[in-house]
């Protein structure tokens, strides 16, 4: 009898385990923790290694409980209702994309912290936008690359130096399955490369209702270039780089057609996949007859590429001798000249620099471009003005969409709670409409406080407890610094890029001092992230703080945390008070952390730059550096340190300790409810898949149907 309650217990978490629907629902997560909360954490919070792992007689102590096995139960059948459900937003407005799904083709998807096949804010937007798009109906496939040491896990040395360390993905400990044909069978793919063809395997995951297929090249251990996939995500070098692009871009598109997915819309997240469109080009001209110019023609009608930098040293460029070695095989199925090949990754319109670009390939080849927010659009569109020299600047046709969250992803337990209370029990499936936000200024503030003092609490315990771990290991004594659940916690959490400025406050380390030290208004930093593993200057940036985190000046308030991936950032956005923001304007695309924190009750203190360009509104949250840039580097960065401790120090800090009778801080919480009221509804992946559906998704499927496709290079309408 227990044995039996055990396995069918078993049975039914593998189930719940088996779509990553579980990482965006609250209840599903402590059916796990209950069962063993420290081999829950040890495994990073990754169900399939916590079945393997987890002892049966854990199992079964829950099992016995009728509560547990109610729960569980109604977890599953929340799950089946979800897959089921045939209402949805794209059923009454989309239904055209019913016939042919939407491709998503990136190099990174961040799912969760148990998939590390994402590095940061790309991929994050991408796995949030196959959330967005499965609780909306819009039937997508994502498409990637199965890194077999994806990225890489952080540690910290004692003298601040950033480890890091790669692991072997087990593919039996991650939510992936096998792509199997109708009889059973794994659907292999052959690649075509410069050194012969070789194959490739193929996995999903389940997303919802979306799926993900992920490329695995590693089959073959002795084969020259296993390492070229099997390897890491933004690692070697750049033949290795132009490789997996090519199995991303050329090997997805043929994934898809291998598992019987004829796309009816191309979508490009960031240019590294941009050879999926001249595959989709070499198969059109293939299957039709048709010559390159109008298998390009009808092509462009589908497809659609999102930019995220403004760097311009940030854009894939590869030497022409690279690209003629590797790519001459399709570029012979397309029938083009070395010249004519090569024009089309040309950055400029003039002289060759020598290089194909991969942006550029993707903004010719695409029939809607855009960048991912105002001011970006605004910027990338002076980059690319070269290949529309005939245009002014501003009739460059890129447009924008700006970035959104997952929301159901990245808020807290009990916020979700409060909003159900106070807003409508349904919120999160009208997340994006205005109206509903407005009630959140008719919450009383005492119930917005307690919320935000409990989830400061865990964050602080979270960061306690991965503070002692990492001194343990050093084997350092003594207690780690104390933690203030009263002081003000900024927490700062980003990718250390030189142009993100994260040590903008170590500039003054006098004013630092004294900010940090003031008894009657105690402030504390949380500060996370990692450097790319060939950026020195991200890491010179992870060492100053991590010097300044254990100098006896600063008190201990500095805290310095290691490995910032998806679970870490979830604690800090979740439980800081203010985030902050530092980048050089305008070289911030989006920024996706700061609209995380919103959801949370935690403001942000921002420069003008991304989003938040548009978002501020002077009310609902703060901003320093006035919107401007230099294009001497050096003073914009001296005037943006002295304008943010103006700011804090005159705005932030007096609204923070400003308390009432009661001990609430009401100018606080009334900024808490402006942020909600005036930015939740927008900066959300609902609004953002609804924004790519109606104004790019459903332009390319009718293309499909329609003899007069909508016009290229147009910007898309209404922005
Ligand atoms: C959200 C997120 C990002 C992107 O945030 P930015 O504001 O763009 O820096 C990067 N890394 C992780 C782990 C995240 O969760």
């Amino acid at each position: 009898m227990a044995e039996a309650l055990q396995s069918e217990v078993r049975r039914r978490l593998a189930e719940l385990a088996g779509n990553l629907r579980w990482t965006w629902s609250g209840e599903f997560d402590s059916l796990f923790r209950e069962i063993d909360l420290d081999l829950w954490r040890r495994v990073n919070h990754n169900p399939a290694a916590f079945l393997a792992d987890v002892d049966d007689t854990r199992i079964g102590a829950r099992a016995a409980d009728p509560e547990y096995r109610r729960r569980l139960e109604a977890a599953c059948g929340s799950l089946q209702n979800y897959l089921k459900s045939g209402r949805h937003w794209a059923s009454r407005h989309a239904p055209s994309l019913d016939l042919r799904p939407v491709a998503y083709f990136s190099a990174e998807f961040g799912l969760h912290e148990s998939l590390p096949i994402y590095s940061g804010g790309l991929g994050i937007l991408a796995g949030d936008h196959l959330k967005s798009c499965s609780d909306l109906g819009v039937p997508i496939w994502g498409v990637s690359i199965l890194y077999r040491q994806g990225y890489f896990t952080q540690r910290i040395d004692a003298q601040g130096g950033q480890e890091e360390i790669y692991s072997d993905l087990d593919v039996e400990r991650v939510p992936l399955e096998p792509a199997l044909d109708g009889r059973g069978q794994p659907i292999l793919i052959q690649m075509p490369t410069a050194s012969g063809v070789f194959p490739i395997d193929l996995w999903l995951a389940r997303v919802g209702r979306s799926r993900l297929v992920l490329l695995d090249g590693s089959r073959d251990p002795a084969a020259a270039h296993r390492d070229v996939f099997s390897a890491r995500l933004y690692g070697g070098d750049l033949r290795t780089r132009l490789l997996q692009e090519l199995i991303l871009g050329v090997g997805g598109y043929r994934a898809l057609l291998a598992l019987g997915i004829r796309p009816g819309v191309l979508h490009l997240n960031e240019g590294h996949s941009a050879f999926a469109l001249l595959e989709a080009i070499a198969q059109t001209m293939e299957e039709e007859g048709m010559r390159f110019d109008a298998a390009a023609e009808s092509m462009r009608a589908r497809a659609v590429f999102t930019t995220h930098t403004p760097l311009p040293a940030g854009h894939d460029r590869f030497p022409l001798d690279l690209i003629e070695e590797h790519l001459r095989p399709l570029r012979e199925r397309l029938g083009l000249s070395s010249e004519d090949f090569t024009a089309l990754g040309r950055a400029d319109a003039g002289g060759a620099d020598g290089t194909f670009c991969m942006t550029a390939l993707a903004l010719r080849l695409a029939f809607r471009s855009n960048a991912v927010s105002a001011l970006h659009g605004h910027t990338t569109r002076g980059l690319w003005r070269g290949l529309w020299p005939e245009r002014k600047t501003s009739e460059v046709p890129i447009g924008h969409i700006t970035n959104g969250v997952h929301v159901p992803t990245w808020i807290a337990g009990e916020m979700d709670q409060l909003l159900r209370r106070r807003l409508a029990e349904d919120w999160p499936t009208r997340l994006s409409h205005a109206d509903l936000w407005e009630k959140i200024t008719d919450v009383p503030p005492a119930e917005i406080w307690d919320v935000k003092r409990r989830l400061k609490q865990e964050m602080l315990e979270f960061a306690a407890r991965r503070l002692r771990k990492r001194q343990e290991r050093l084997g350092l004594s003594g207690p780690p610094p104390g933690l203030d659940p009263e002081a003000l916690t900024i927490g700062v959490a980003r990718r250390f890029a030189e142009y993100k400025r994260a040590q903008l406050l170590l500039s003054d380390p006098d004013r630092l001092e004294r900010l940090l030290r003031d008894e009657a208004r105690p402030v504390q930093i949380l500060f996370a992230g990692k450097a790319h593993p060939k950026d020195d200057v991200g890491k010179g940036i992870l060492r100053a703080l991590d010097e300044r985190a254990r100098d006896p000046r600063f008190s201990g308030r500095i805290i310095v945390l290691e490995n910032y991936d998806m679970n870490v950032a979830r604690h800090l956005v979740q439980g800081s008070d203010l985030w902050l923001n530092a980048p050089r304007r305008p070289l911030e695309a989006c920024g996706t952390s700061g609209q995380k924190a919103v959801f949370n009750a935690t403001l942000n203190l921002a420069v003008l730059d991304g989003w938040w360009a548009e978002a501020h509104d002077g009310s609902n949250g703060y901003s320093f550096g006035e919107g401007l840039t230099h294009t001497d580097t050096a003073l914009q960065d001296r005037r943006d340190a002295v304008d943010l401790f103006d700011v804090l120090e005159t705005q932030v800090l007096p609204d923070f300790f400003d308390r009432s009778p009661e001990g609430l801080p009401l100018k606080w919480i009334v900024r808490i409810q402006r942020a909600l009221a005036t930015l939740a509804w927008r900066y959300n992946s609902d609004r953002m898949a609804i924004d790519y559906v109606t104004r790019c998704y459903l332009a390319a499927a009718g293309a499909l149907t329609s003899s007069h496709p909508a016009d290229p290079w147009t910007r898309p309408p209404g922005v």
